[in-house]
């Protein structure tokens, strides 16, 4: 099966709409051991380098993949369409996702999601029925039901930060059949793993997106175990299950509005309502919020954010990180001192 690449920013792309045109979707995460250089001859250097290592990625790459969709995401998602489009070889598609889950939004988000299938049918000479794609849907709900329960592990059992970053990245990546196979896998080893490690503290995570397992890592060595997220690379991905008693397109709208939201979405009480359900639920009362050098919708939320919480009586930390695969001894030090503050 081909695999058709995409970038966003939040999990707006509709995975199940390239399923059923018959494509194993790809999420772009480019390569931060790659680095930025080839993007940097197109994009300045003071524009989100996580969208930068996808481009380099994606020249570097672009001929393995079938086609290329971006949906609406954050502004350095938008600038890009025109740079990779130029740039790039391969059939380019525009997935338009509104900023709102309002009754005018979801109307405008069925009509995108219609044009985008449309494009897709009329670009690859095939056609995207109602039964192909509730036929996608149930499978992506199967493999985020099975991510659910195993997420809900990192409270009880010692899964380190980086074992849940490679669930959630083979997740977005890898073919579906071989995705249900190894979180099979995953279900029977990690239920009889160790006891949740004296030595380290639970926190929730929040912020840009990790895209690679560095960051994980730092956190490990800092002593801190992220037992929550709300992250697309994490519980944004699997949190909800996408409707199957309703029309197939119209789900993917209501599926995209019971999502955890992110920074780049409006009004942005939802996003800290989320943090706060899960800071509840899950009797947690410490949170690691960063974002990524030069991302700023997360860098404009932080401050909100973080008084927010800060008001709940929650021990919270903000940080901005380095994009890097080398140790972030800095970020590494300010960790370190939060745990000890928090034992
Ligand atoms: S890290 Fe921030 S600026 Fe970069 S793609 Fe993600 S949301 Fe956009």
């Amino acid at each position: 099966m081909q695999t058709f690449a995409y970038f966003d920013s939040g999990h707006e792309f509709p995975e199940e709409i390239v399923m059923a045109a018959g494509f194993t979707p790809y999420k772009i995460l480019g390569d931060v051991e790659a680095g930025t250089g080839a993007a940097d001859e197109y994009l300045h250097t003071y524009f989100c380098p996580f969208a930068r290592g996808a481009l380099n990625q994606a020249l570097a790459a672009d001929d393995d993949w079938a086609g290329i969709g971006f949906a609406h995401g954050c502004d350095a998602t938008n600038r890009h369409y025109d740079v990779w489009r130029r740039h790039l070889g391969q059939p380019f598609f525009w997935v338009n996702t509104p900023m709102k889950t309002n009754p005018t939004a979801r109307v405008f988000h069925r009509r995108g999601l219609d044009d985008f299938r449309a494009d897709l049918e009329k670009a690859y000479g095939v056609a995207i029925t109602p039964e192909k794609l509730a036929a996608a849907i149930r499978q992506s709900n199967r493999i985020k039901e099975k991510m659910r329960r195993l997420a809900a592990l990192r409270a009880t059992r010692d899964i380190t930060n980086p074992e849940y970053f490679e669930m959630v990245r083979t997740a977005v990546q890898e073919p579906r059949d071989r995705v249900l196979e190894y979180l099979g896998e995953l279900e029977r080893e990690w239920p009889a793993r160790p006891a949740f490690p004296r030595a380290l503290v639970p926190v929730l995570l929040t912020g840009s997106d990790v895209t690679f397992p560095g960051w994980m890592e730092v956190m490990e060595e800092a002593g801190l175990r992220v037992v929550r997220d709300d992250l697309s690379l994490g519980e944004r991905y699997f949190h909800a299950a996408i409707p199957e008693t309703v029309e197939p397109l119209k789900a993917l709208v209501e599926y995209y509005a019971l999502q955890p939201q992110p920074a780049t979405r409006v009004p942005s009480d939802r996003r800290l309502d989320y943090l706060k359900t899960a800071l509840w639920e899950s009797g947690l009362n410490a949170v690691v919020s960063q974002n990524l050098k030069f991302c700023e919708p997360y860098a404009i939320d932080a401050p909100w954010i973080v008084n927010e919480l800060k008001k709940q009586g929650i021990r919270i930390i903000h940080l901005e990180r380095e994009y890097t695969p080398t140790l972030d001894h800095q970020a590494l030090t300010r960790l370190e001192t939060f745990r000890q503050l928090l034992e």
